[in-house]
C-alpha cells in the first residue's frame, strides 16, 4: 500500500523540445529540474507514474551526514545546506529540522566502528559525539533496555525532512521556475542522431532535447541496457511502517539494536526492524552477482534473500530490445508506481521490542505499512556523471539507500555539471567508469 504523498499539479501539455529532459521525479529528478530551471534552462520533467511515488516518498527521511561513506560526505555537508537553502528559497514546507540523531548501542565493535567513523570525519569538520553508556541512557529516557548501552554517537546537525511533502513541494517550485512536470507520461526509450541523444521517446510522443538526465531510481539500469549500456544495479525490498500519534520517546531518529525509528511532525513514527531488507533473485541480479558479491557477502547477515515476481516483472526482470512504438512494461499499471507487498509478519515483533523498550508505547497502533525498493550500486555510492558513451546523456541514480537526504546535494552537483560550472563539490567519487571499466570496486562504506 503507497504512503500518502502530495499531489502535483501536471502539465498536460507536452513541450515539442526542451533544453533538458529529466527522465523520473524522485528526489534526485525533481531536485536537479529545479536547479536546471532556476538556471534558466527549459526543463521538461516526465515521470511513468506520479511525484516522488516511488523511493522518494516511502524512506524514512532521514538527512544525515553521520556514518555516510567517507567519498560522500563533503556532498551529504552541502546537501544539508541545500535543504535549508530550498526551505528559504521556495518558502515551501519541506518539513526539514535538524532534530540530531542518536544511535546507541550495546555491541563493542559496533561502538568501535562509530568511533572510526567519527575520527575520520573530523577532518572534514564534521563534528559528530561519541557517547558514554551514560550519556547513551541519558539520551534515551523512559527506555527499559538502556542498562545495555554500552554507547552510541549523536549528529546534532543532522536532521529530518518529510517525505511525502518535501518532493512534491520542490516539484511545484521548479514549476514556478518554469520547468515543466509529466505524470502519467513514461519514457520508452532515448532518441539518438550521430550516437549522441536528440531526444526521448514517450508514451505520449517525442520530444526533442539535446541533454537527458536518466534518475530513474530502480529502473535505472534495465532502461540502460535496452540502449547497451551497462550499469550495475542491485534492489533490496524494504518494509516500514507508521504509528498514530504516540508519546515523544525521541524528537527525531534514534537507531538502536534491532529497530529504528524516526518521529514525524505530527507526533507519530516511521519505525524500521534493522537488518530486515530481502533481496529477490532476478535476471539483472544474476547479471551483476560477481560485482555486488563482496558487498553481498560482507552484509549477508542483515538481508534475506527469496524468490517471486520480481524475476518475471519489475527493474530486474528481461525485457530484451523493446519496441518505442508500442506500449512498454513502464506504463503497465501495476509499474506505474512500484508498491511491494510489506513484509508485515516483521511488525509484531518489531513493535513488541519498542514496547518493551518503552513501556509507554505499548498499545500504540500501527496506522499503515508500506514497502519500497531499494537500489543500490556495487560500492553503495551514486552516479552523478555523464556517459561518456552517449554525449548528452546524464545520470543520476544508485543512491543506494541514502538518497532522500542527501537529494538537494545531487540535484544541485547534476546541475552544476550539466550546466557546466565549478561543481558544488569533487563529482570524481561518482563517476560512471569507476563501475564498468575493469578496475576493482571499492568496499562500501557504513549503510
Ligand atoms: C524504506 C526506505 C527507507 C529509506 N530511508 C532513507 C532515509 O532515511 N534517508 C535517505 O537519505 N534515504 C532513504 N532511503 C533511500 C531514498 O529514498 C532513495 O535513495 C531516494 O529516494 C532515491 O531517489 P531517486 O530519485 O533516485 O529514485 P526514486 O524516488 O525511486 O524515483 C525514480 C522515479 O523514476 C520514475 N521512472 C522510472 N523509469 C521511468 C521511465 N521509463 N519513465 C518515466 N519515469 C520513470 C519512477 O516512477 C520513480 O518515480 C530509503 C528508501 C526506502 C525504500
Amino acid at each position: 500500500m503507497s504512503p500518502p504523498v502530495d499531489r502535483v499539479q501536471d502539465d498536460a501539455a507536452l513541450p515539442a523540445e526542451a533544453d533538458v529532459v529529466v527522465i523520473g521525479a524522485g528526489i534526485a529528478g525533481i531536485t536537479a529540474a529545479y536547479y536546471l530551471a532556476q538556471a534558466g534552462k527549459r526543463v521538461a520533467v516526465l515521470e511513468k507514474g506520479v511525484v516522488a511515488g516511488e523511493q522518494s516518498s516511502r524512506n524514512w527521511g532521514w538527512c544525515r551526514v553521520q556514518n555516510r561513506d567517507e567519498r560522500e560526505i563533503p556532498l551529504a555537508q552541502r546537501s544539508m545546506e541545500q535543504w535549508e537553502k530550498l526551505v528559504a528559497e521556495t518558502g515551501a514546507d519541506l518539513g526539514f529540522r535538524r532534530t540530531g540523531l542518536v544511535y546507541v548501542t550495546d555491541s563493542p565493535s559496533e561502538l568501535a566502528t562509530w568511533q572510526k567513523w567519527v575520527d575520520m570525519a573530523r577532518t572534514y569538520q564534521q563534528h559528530s559525539r561519541m557517547l558514554t553508556g551514560d550519556e547513551a541512557r541519558e539520551l534515551t529516557p523512559g527506555n527499559t533496555q538502556s542498562h545495555r548501552w554500552i554507547g552510541g554517537v549523536q549528529s546534532p546537525s543532522d536532521g529530518m525532512a518529510e517525505p511525502a511533502k518535501a518532493v512534491p513541494a520542490i516539484a511545484e517550485a521548479a514549476r514556478r521556475l518554469g520547468a515543466t512536470i509529466h505524470q502519467r507520461c513514461a519514457v520508452r526509450g532515448l532518441d539518438t542522431t550521430a550516437g549522441r541523444v536528440s531526444g526521448v521517446f514517450t508514451e505520449r510522443g517525442r520530444i526533442a532535447a539535446p541533454v537527458v538526465l536518466l534518475a530513474a531510481g530502480a529502473w535505472s539500469s534495465m532502461f540502460l541496457r535496452r540502449h547497451d549500456i551497462d550499469l550495475p544495479q542491485s534492489s533490496v525490498r524494504s518494509t516500514i511502517f507508521a504509528t498514530e500519534v504516540a508519546p515523544q520517546v525521541t524528537p527525531g531518529g534514534l537507531a538502536t539494536p534491532g529497530v529504528t525509528i524516526g518521529r514525524r511532525r505530527d507526533g507519530s513514527y516511521i519505525i524500521a526492524a534493522a537488518n530486515r531488507g530481502q533481496i529477490e533473485l532476478t535476471p539483472q541480479g544474476i547479471r551483476y552477482a560477481r560485482k555486488f558479491w563482496p558487498t553481498l557477502m560482507e552484509r549477508r547477515k542483515s538481508v534475506t534473500w527469496g524468490f517471486g515476481g520480481s524475476f518475471f516483472r519489475g527493474p530486474g526482470a528481461h525485457y530484451g530490445k523493446w519496441s518505442f512504438d508500442k506500449p512498454t512494461v513502464f506504463e503497465q499499471e501495476d509499474m506505474r508506481t512500484l508498491d511491494p507487498m510489506p513484509n508485515t509478519s516483521i511488525i509484531p515483533a518489531a513493535l513488541a521490542k519498542i514496547a518493551n523498550s518503552w513501556p509507554d508505547f505499548a498499545g500504540v497502533k500501527i496506522r499503515q505499512s508500506w514497502g519500497g525498493w531499494i537500489d543500490s550500486t556495487p560500492d553503495a555510492v551514486p552516479v552523478i556523471d555523464q556517459v561518456a558513451a552517449m554525449p548528452g546523456l546524464w545520470l543520476s541514480t544508485g543512491y543506494s539507500g541514502h538518497g532522500f537526504g542527501i537529494g538537494p546535494g545531487a540535484g544541485r552537483l547534476t546541475a552544476d555539471l550539466i550546466l557546466g560550472k565549478p561543481p558544488i563539490v569533487d563529482p570524481t567519487a561518482f563517476r560512471y567508469a569507476r563501475l564498468v571499466d575493469g578496475s576493482p570496486i571499492r568496499r562500501p562504506g557504513m549503510f
